[in-house]
C-alpha cells in the first residue's frame, strides 16, 4: 500500500507490548495506569489501549474532555491552574478534579465537593535530567511544598498526585525515593484513599525489574492502605511509532546532507527542546555518513547524523523511530510544511489511515 509521506506510523503490535507490562503492574502490584495524554493523544488507538489501562489524566479542560470521549472509563482531570470556566464545565468529564494548590482548592471546593478531589504535593525532590522538564526545580510551581499547609487541607481531599520524575530508568533511585515519600508523608497517606505516582517511570524499559517494581508499589499500597495510580504517558508508548519521511535533495556542505519532507520543529519538536538526535534502527555502521535535516527554514532544523548501507537518493525512504511521545500533540504548521499524517497498523497488520492533513487545516489553524 502506498501512503504519501510524511506521516507517523503507529504499529499496535509494539504498543501492545507496552501495554502487556502495563498490564502486569495491574495484576501483580494492584496499581491502576491512567494514560498522560499530554504525551499521547492519538485516540485512533485507544480501542486497544483502553482494555490495558484504567483511563487517562490530563492538563487541561480539552483533554479531560477528550479522555472522557474517547477513552472513556476514569478521567483524572488535573491542571497548573483551573478558570472559572474550566471548573464548571470539566466536573461533566472528570472522576476526580487534581488541584495545583491549597489556593485553587480552596477557590473551588465549595463547586466541587461532591466529587473526589486531589491535591498535587510537591516532594520537592525528583528525577530529571533535564531542568525544564524537573517537577522540583527551584521555585518550581507544580504542587503543594508547605506539609503545614497541606496538613491543614488534607480532610478536603480524598487523594494526592506526586508527579516526580521525568524518564526514569534507575529503579534502586526510584525506590529510594519512593521510601522517602512513605516517610515524609505517612500521617497524610495513612488518611488518604488514593494515591498517584504520576509518570516519567520508564518500567516499560527492556531490562527493567519489573517484578522489584511490582513489589515496591504493592508494599507502598499495603502499607498506607491506598490505592496507587501510576499515570504513564512516554512508557505507555514507547517505541511503538515512528515518523516516515522521503528525501527531497541531497546537498553538500563539507557534508553530504540529505533534506526529508518533514522537519524537527514542526514534528518532533522535544528533539530540539532538549537538544536531542531522532534515533534510527541500524543505522550505525554502515558506509555512507549522512546529515538528515528538515526541510523548514531554521538553519538547525538538523534530525542527526546517521550511517547508510546504501547512497541516499532522491526519493529515499528515511524513518525515525520511537516517534510517539511528545510528538503528533506538539507538531505544528511552523513554515506550512505539510504536516504528517496518522497511520496505524492493526494488530491483524491492515494499515488504516487515521488522518490526513490538508491546506484547509492549515488555513483553519490561523484566521
Ligand atoms: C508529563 C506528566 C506525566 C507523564 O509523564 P511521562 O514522562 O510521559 O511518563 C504524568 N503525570 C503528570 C502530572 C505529568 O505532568
Amino acid at each position: 500500500m502506498h501512503i504519501q509521506t510524511p506521516y507517523y506510523l503507529i504499529d499496535e503490535l509494539q504498543l501492545l507490548r507496552n501495554l502487556e507490562k502495563i498490564q502486569q503492574v495491574r495484576e501483580s502490584a494492584g496499581a491502576k495506569s491512567v494514560l498522560a495524554l499530554k504525551c499521547f493523544s492519538t485516540w485512533a488507538v485507544f480501542d486497544l489501549m483502553k482494555k490495558y489501562m484504567d483511563g487517562t489524566t490530563s492538563s487541561s479542560l480539552y483533554e479531560a474532555r477528550l479522555g472522557h470521549e474517547q477513552f472513556g472509563k476514569e478521567v483524572h482531570a488535573y491542571s497548573v491552574a483551573w478558570s472559572d470556566a474550566d471548573i464548571k464545565a470539566v466536573q461533566q468529564f472528570a472522576t476526580k478534579i487534581i488541584f495545583n494548590s491549597v489556593s485553587q482548592l480552596k477557590m473551588f471546593y465549595d463547586q466541587v465537593k461532591g466529587q473526589k478531589i486531589g491535591l498535587r504535593v510537591n516532594p520537592q525532590m525528583s528525577y530529571s535530567d533535564f531542568d525544564l522538564a524537573d517537577p522540583a526545580r527551584k521555585y518550581s510551581r507544580l504542587g503543594v511544598t508547605d506539609q503545614a499547609a497541606l496538613s491543614e487541607v488534607s480532610s478536603l481531599v480524598s487523594g494526592a498526585m506526586f508527579h516526580y520524575n521525568c524518564e526514569n530508568a534507575d529503579f534502586d533511585q526510584y525506590a529510594a525515593m519512593l521510601d522517602k515519600i512513605s516517610d515524609q508523608y505517612q500521617g497524610l497517606l495513612k488518611k488518604w484513599e488514593w494515591v498517584s505516582l504520576g509518570g516519567g517511570i520508564y518500567f516499560t524499559k527492556e531490562g527493567y525489574p519489573l517484578d522489584r517494581f511490582c513489589q515496591k508499589l504493592r508494599d507502598f499500597s499495603e502499607k498506607h492502605e491506598l490505592q496507587v495510580y501510576l499515570e504513564p504517558g512516554e512508557s505507555a508508548i514507547t517505541r511503538s511509532a515512528c515518523l516516515v519521511t522521503k528525501v527531497l535533495d541531497i546537498v553538500h556542505n563539507e557534508k553530504d546532507i540529505a533534506i526529508v519532507d518533514s522537519s524537527i520543529e514542526a514534528h518532533m519538536l522535544d528533539l530540539l527542546i532538549y537538544r536531542a538526535d531522532a534515533k534510527m534502527d541500524n543505522h550505525g555502521t554502515g558506509r555512507f555518513d549522512y546529515m538528515v535535516a528538515g526541510k523548514s527554514c531554521l538553519a538547525g532544523d538538523v534530525f542527526g547524523t546517521f550511517r547508510f548501507d546504501e547512497p541516499l537518493t532522491v526519493g529515499s525512504e528515511i524513518r525515525f523511530t520511537d516517534a510517539a511521545g511528545y510528538t503528533m500533540v506538539k507538531k505544528n504548521w511552523f513554515n506550512g510544511v505539510q504536516m504528517p499524517s496518522i497511520v496505524v497498523k492493526r494488530l491483524n497488520g491492515k494499515y488504516d489511515i487515521a488522518k490526513q492533513f490538508d491546506y484547509q487545516d492549515f488555513k483553519n489553524s490561523l484566521s
